[in-house]
């Protein structure tokens, strides 16, 4: 778990659930010790912060590009994003999703809905969602695969390659098929 700021107890307890061996990352040396990373919910341009703060930037844009399995949510999806709309002056991601993410995208009218969502690649049933100040994938380069959409329309999972990004909050509701699949990633399956 990257655990510089957001719900890292609620994917801590989801991959416990799981199985896993759960790790704070804070610092490189402890990035150097995991085999996959979590990115969790919480306020994107805060981490983008406290990671160049901690010297975590580098060490992480590197353990993405040696193949190291990624999962972010919400805030953690907009710190995978290679390009981002909306975000604050300066803001930086650690990037390797080929896609554009807008921050806050459904704006302050709607700032948190649950809906039931199809996620074809995890079966059935439908994934219970709770998008809370959510963003949305505006675009996916070719090598993104789409996980689900919103009205059969809006982007809101992808994976590409060995990173998952979701908009929203699989870990706030007892779902843990996102987590499964992470962990899936991490053991090479
Ligand atoms: N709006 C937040 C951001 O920009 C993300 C919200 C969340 O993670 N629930 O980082």
């Amino acid at each position: 778990m990257l655990a510089l700021q957001g719900d890292v107890r609620e994917h801590a307890r989801v991959l416990s659930g799981l199985g896993a061996d759960v790790a704070l990352v804070r610092r490189p040396a402890e990035l150097a010790a995991v085999d996959g990373l979590v990115i969790p919910g919480g306020e994107s341009s805060v981490i983008d912060k406290l990671a160049r703060t901690f010297g975590m930037q580098h060490p992480i844009r590197e353990a993405i590009a040696d193949g190291m399995p990624v999962y972010g949510t919400c805030a953690g999806l907009i710190l995978l994003a290679d390009r981002i709309t909306d975000g604050i002056s300066g803001q930086e991601t650690f990037g390797g999703l080929d896609v554009r993410v807008r921050r806050n995208a459904f704006g302050s009218q709607v700032d948190s809905f649950e809906v039931d969502l199809a996620v074809p690649a995890l079966g059935e049933p439908d994934v219970h969602a709770v998008f809370i100040r959510a963003p949305l994938v505006e675009e996916v380069g070719p090598a993104v695969d789409v996980l689900a959409q919103l009205d059969d329309e809006r982007i809101v999972a992808v994976r590409q390659g060995n990173l998952l990004g979701t908009a929203f909050h699989p870990e706030v509701t007892g779902e843990h098929r996102f987590h499964g699949l992470f962990l899936d990633l991490v053991r090479g399956l």
